[in-house]
């Protein structure tokens, strides 16, 4: 008796999980403007939500999940709620009157001509046919990302609110160039093992180049920033001279942030350094100006000062840390990657560059939703090996936050990039 009416609760929780995912859906996909990008979306997300609550009892698996199985389905509606939350920001900020729909139209549009280009040149020039067809969807909020799955559903990717802030043209224009760095980072997210290769080759090849053991030590903390250092020479072949420009007044602006970071991005005072290395192999008729502006806003003081973020034994300044990452830049440069079939970055982001025509090269929005016939590995991915002693998915299932610690008042409470 008491089993059976264990069993009954279960059910009915269950039920009014997934009736209650799918009406919130619903409702907001009703709001929507027909035949809107977005609507598109939900469409989908709606579809592959339907198509797992179908199957999900013929892909449950004790074994693999060690869950009872009611538990095992709340999971799966559970990861689906917390990846609709998130959508469905990017959803409200899009609806008829919203004040936000114009500064979206414009992301939207930056991200899909950098997405696609990128796209383009990755499968036609490095033979890469497996990656997601669907441009990334912004929205403005704080700063994190997230797949929705690992096929082909959008990206989701944010920009500060000063994105929309029509009184600061300025911050604006600043705040729309994350797009070209999120998008590099979108795409090369779905290159399995291409940052490891590259961190594998580019560590070999520093440690012949001809520097005594002090500077040495900056190699393995520079090897950490390989994804950002990536998606900036990414943005700065993209969006040229305007991301160059952009980005290098945001990093160098908070004036008691200049020398530390964290554990995954460059010190802001050199990241422009980054991009001026790569504007001279993309758009080198522009780098003369940009070296012109770096000049005026990074002095040759601040250069001097000790990098921080090495033991106090250790003594090298930041200059030392630039000359040391623009080795780094060309090697990322040129060496070649089995992760590319044998192609390089350079290749790839040159010609990225010189694919300037910004037009609409995805014709037509890819269907996402529909799950592929019982195919437990969709579901595995979506809620991840079950640890015993913590059963619930862990958070990266349900978003992606790439934070920067670097708090700017500048545009919003949260930093780019
Ligand atoms: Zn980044």
């Amino acid at each position: 008796m008491i089993i059976q009416a264990r069993e009954e609760i279960q059910l009915r929780r269950v039920n009014s999980e997934r009736e209650g995912l799918l009406h919130d859906v619903e409702i907001w996909k009703g709001v929507l403007p027909p035949d809107s990008m977005i609507r598109h979306h939900v469409e989908q997300f709606e579809q592959l939500c339907t198509g797992m609550f179908d199957r999900v009892g013929s892909l449950y698996d004790q074994k693999r999940w060690k869950l009872d199985e009611p538990t095992f389905d709340s999971l799966v509606i559970n990861v689906l709620g917390g990846k609709w939350v998130l959508l469905r920001q990017a959803v409200i900020q899009r609806t008829e009157n919203s004040p936000y729909l114009k500064t979206l139209n414009d992301l939207d549009a930056i991200a899909e001509d950098c997405y696609q280009r990128l796209n383009t040149v990755l499968r036609n020039k490095c033979g890469l046919l497996d990656l997601s067809n669907s441009s990334p969807v912004s929205y403005l909020g704080p700063i994190a990302r997230i797949f929705l799955f690992d096929e082909e559903a959008p990206c989701l990717i944010s920009t500060p609110f000063g994105a929309a802030n029509e009184s600061n043209e300025l911050g604006q224009e600043l705040c729309r160039q994350t797009i070209p760095h999120e998008a590099a980072h979108a795409i090369f997210e779905q290159i399995p093992g291409l940052t490891d290769e590259l961190r594998v080759k580019t560590a070999s090849a520093l440690a012949t180049s001809k520097v005594g053991k002090r500077l040495r030590t900056i190699h393995p903390v520079m090897l950490n920033w390989l994804d950002e250092v990536i998606a900036d020479m990414a943005g700065t072949a993209l969006a040229s001279l305007d991301f160059a420009r952009s980005a290098s007044v945001i990093m160098t602006m908070p004036e008691k942030t200049l020398g530390i970071t964290d554990e995954t991005h460059p010190i802001p005072l050199l990241r422009p350094f980054i991009h001026l290395w790569t504007l001279q192999k993309t758009s080198p008729e522009t780098a003369p100006e940009f070296e012109e502006i770096l000049n005026a806003i990074v002095s040759n003081d601040q250069l001097d000062i000790p990098f921080e973020s090495l033991p106090s034994i250790v003594s090298v300044s930041m200059r030392e840390v630039r000359d040391e990452l623009y080795k780094l830049v060309d090697l990322i440069w040129k060496t070649n990657l089995d992760t590319l079939n044998s192609h390089s970055l350079g290749e790839v982001f040159s010609a990225v560059a010189e694919m300037k025509v910004s037009k609409r090269l995805a014709q037509e929005l890819p269907a996402w939703g529909e799950l592929r016939k019982g195919d437990p590995e969709v579901v595995f991915r979506l809620i991840g090996p079950s640890n015993p002693s913590s059963p619930l998915p862990a958070s990266p299932l349900y978003l992606d936050p790439i934070c920067c610690p670097l708090k700017l008042q500048f545009c919003c409470s949260s930093t780019v990039m």
